[in-house]
């Protein structure tokens, strides 16, 4: 892939999508969430080769969010196993939004592990057995930066008012899928949510995912084939709230999106990206990123099937 095309594609990918931004608005429901500048629009790309590409806001940090729920899903399966995960939690889209409760009720277990409730009993699994220490050192990793941390001002503000996860986590302490201490997984899931990263950091653990499971530099196997096929397939199918079905017509990446505005995607043995922008769709996906990478897929043929 020549450099000069990518570059010239990430900025006109970047002037075309900054026009949605006026049909989008920043999350509120949780209160620090809306404090950030909707008109923000920043991407990374980082290719296998280890190649970056930057542009817009790309430097500034917002909080990982629902794209947290694909690590943490790597460090359980790969710490506890795929049997323990499963036995917890489904493989399937939910089709409601991504905090909805009302399926726990017919289903008792939730339905992916990307949705709330589903994230939330596999941070339970994790908060038993490890710290969250423990934890940040695999998003570190993975980013390649080792400075990340958690926003303590997001964390406390979901934390305060995060009841409806609060309810999806009693609700399923009272089914029996949760079985560890409830305040203790949700401080878990609540910290997870709230880690402050930028899109630089999120293309390269996107571009880990494209190339294989490798580290870009040494070559080393940080993610097991057996846990990719599980990760990838469940961002191809439940990567993005209830528009996955769409996302999949329209860009083809695998993907998983977070309330921050961030959107991670990635073309198989070819790339990863990172998009960021705070003004989010109806579903909770950001607007002007969901454009950029439409036409990303398009300009650089990444759409998994017509590709260039
Ligand atoms: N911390 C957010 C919540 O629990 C994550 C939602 C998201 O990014 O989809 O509501």
């Amino acid at each position: 892939m020549e450099l000069t095309n990518i570059e010239t594609i990430l900025n006109d990918a970047l002037i075309h999508s900054s026009k949605y931004i006026d049909d989008g608005n920043v999350a509120t429901y949780i209160p620090e969430l809306a404090k950030a500048d909707k008109n923000l629009l920043g991407a990374s790309i980082v290719t296998i080769e280890g190649k970056r590409y930057h542009v817009g806001d790309w430097h500034q940090e917002f909080t990982i969010q629902s794209i947290s729920k694909t690590i943490s899903l790597i460090f359980a399966l790969h710490n506890l196993g795929p049997e323990i995960v499963f036995n917890k939690v489904g493989m399937e889209p939910s089709g409601d939004p991504f905090n909805s409760i009302i399926k726990l009720e017919t289903k008792k277990y939730p339905s992916n592990p990307y949705i709330n409730a589903g994230a939330i009993a596999v941070a339970g699994l994790i908060s038993e057995r490890y710290s969250f220490e423990d934890y940040l050192k695999l998003v570190r990793l993975f980013c390649g930066r080792n400075s990340i941390e958690v926003d303590e001002n997001v964390y406390m503000s979901e934390s305060k008012t995060g009841m409806l996860n609060r309810s999806l986590a009693y609700m399923m302490n009272s089914s029996g899928v949760l079985e560890a201490d409830v305040e203790k997984t949700l401080d878990f899931y609540f910290k997870m949510c709230s880690v402050k990263v930028n899109s630089n950091d999120l293309a390269n653990y996107a571009a880990i995912l494209a190339n294989d499971g490798l580290d870009l530099k040494s070559g080393d196997r940080l993610i097991d084939n057996s846990i990719l096929k599980i990760v990838k397939s469940l961002m191809l199918t439940c990567g993005m709230y209830d528009g996955s079905g769409e996302f999949a017509i329209r860009v083809g990446m695998p993907a998983k999106s977070g309330v921050g505005g961030g959107i991670l995607a990635f073309a198989e043995n070819k790339l990863g990206i990172c998009v960021f922008g705070p003004a989010l769709d109806s579903q909770g996906n950001s607007i002007g990123g969901y454009h950029m990478l439409e036409y990303l897929s398009k300009e650089l043929g990444l759409h998994y099937f017509s590709g260039k």
